[in-house]
């Protein structure tokens, strides 16, 4: 596509790593466990429509989206899967999530007059799935006689369908807390009591990628995947304590526009934070904060060139970084630089960039921009990573 020609900043998604990832993590749930691929914000920075398709591939059965917005996004690329919208939205998309076919949730009272506002007696039934707060504390149904009630409420509307019951934990990437175990717990409790009452849907999910992965017994009819497909850790020594290896589908790759070699006392980029201290050969990589790579590494990053790691040198930009190549002799416009992912027997991780920026790896890649071309390559055949364990 020229598009990508046209500018060598690039994100490349390794499709086999995310085959990898989403084998991986079925192998250890039970037969018969659903996926549903969560895509939000641009698939975490990675591409929606490039990463919906290949879940899917790969057997996700249904993707989830934060926003109506996000999912007739996923529509408008020709997806045709189920798509689950977490978030609210107002009532004159409803009858737009019924044409599209799409699943809306619903966490409260005011969310079934929305419904019955926007719903469409034309169009085909609209799907939703309720959800209830077992611990989280930002959407759901407190109680399951307010749970009850919206289930009432909704079957007296006709032409709509509730499909799931859900619910979302807070902390179960703490391997050290419990707090999973009580959340679970009241779910269960909710679930029994809509039972009773012979109000309880058919599908019922709870599990984000940490508590797929630790408890994979608990997994109900399917598990919400994100980050675990991206191959990235939910929470710092996650993965490794729990023995399971996935492999990143990242990586953030642009080459040298240009190479200089400056004599000592010369300032580099705005504000003249970095002065060169001796002469130094100093490459200019088009790759900024508006790609989403963070200011703050304005005199504190490193990307990799033929392997090695260099240093970024003054401020970060809008659209480029200068970084100091000086034990890079070879280092020549158009040679290959890997912001974020590996070269060589070097890598830059998400989880590594999130750490020195103090925030989570979720952040890093989701605020990618849209502006960076994707590719997709296959990679490597498929297989355990390096060093993989089990599996
Ligand atoms: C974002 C999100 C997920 C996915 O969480 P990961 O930790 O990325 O697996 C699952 N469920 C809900 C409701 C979410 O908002």
């Amino acid at each position: 596509m020229s598009r990508i020609a046209c500018r060598s900043t690039t994100i490349v998604l390794d499709l086999s790593a995310l085959r990898h990832n989403l084998q991986t993590i079925r192998a250890r749930l039970p037969q018969g466990t659903g996926v549903i691929a969560v895509v939000k914000d641009n698939a975490y920075g990675h591409g929606a429509r490039e990463i919906a398709e290949a879940a899917l591939r790969a057997g996700a059965g249904a993707l989830a989206v934060a926003t109506v917005g996000e999912a007739l996004e996923l529509r408008a690329a020709g997806i045709g899967a189920p798509v689950l919208v977490f978030g609210p939205y107002a009532a004159s998309c409803v009858a737009d999530a019924q044409a599209q076919g799409l699943t809306l949730t619903v966490f409260d009272r005011h969310q079934v007059d929305l419904i019955r506002q926007g719903l469409s007696p034309l169009l085909p039934p609209l799907r939703v799935h309720l959800k209830v707060d077992t611990g989280m504390r930002r959407y759901g149904f407190r109680s399951p006689d307010e749970a009850a009630d919206a289930v009432r409420a909704l079957r007296s509307l006709g032409r709509v369908e509730v499909e799931g019951l859900y619910s979302h934990y807070a902390a179960a990437d703490d391997l050290d807390g419990d707090s999973a175990d009580g959340q679970f717990a009241r779910f269960q409790a909710m679930a029994a009591a809509l039972g009773e009452a012979g109000l309880l849907p058919p599908v019922l999910h709870f599990s984000n990628s940490a508590a797929a992965l630790r408890y994979p017994e608990r997994s109900l009819s399917a598990v919400r995947l994100g980050i675990a497909l991206y191959g990235l850790s939910p929470a710092p020594g996650f993965l490794e304590r729990l023995g399971i290896a996935l492999r990143p589908v990242l990586t953030l790759r642009s080459s040298i526009a240009q190479v200089v070699e400056v004599p000592a006392g010369t300032a580099v980029s705005y504000g003249g934070t970095y002065v060169a201290d001796r002469p130094r050969r100093l490459a200019t990589v088009p790759v900024g904060y508006g790609d989403g790579y963070d200011r703050r590494f304005s005199n504190r990053g490193e990307v990799l060139v033929r392997g090695r790691r260099v240093p970024v040198v003054g401020r970060v930009t809008m659209d480029a970084i200068v970084v100091d190549v000086t034990d890079v002799p070879q280092a020549a416009p158009g040679e290959e630089v890997v912001v974020i992912g590996r070269q060589g027997s070097e890598a830059i991780t998400a989880e590594a960039l999130a750490e020195a920026l103090g925030t989570i790896p979720y952040e890093v890649v989701t605020r990618l921009s849209r502006r960076i071309p994707r590719v997709v390559v296959e990679g490597e055949a498929d297989g355990p990573a390096a060093g993989a364990v089990g599996a």
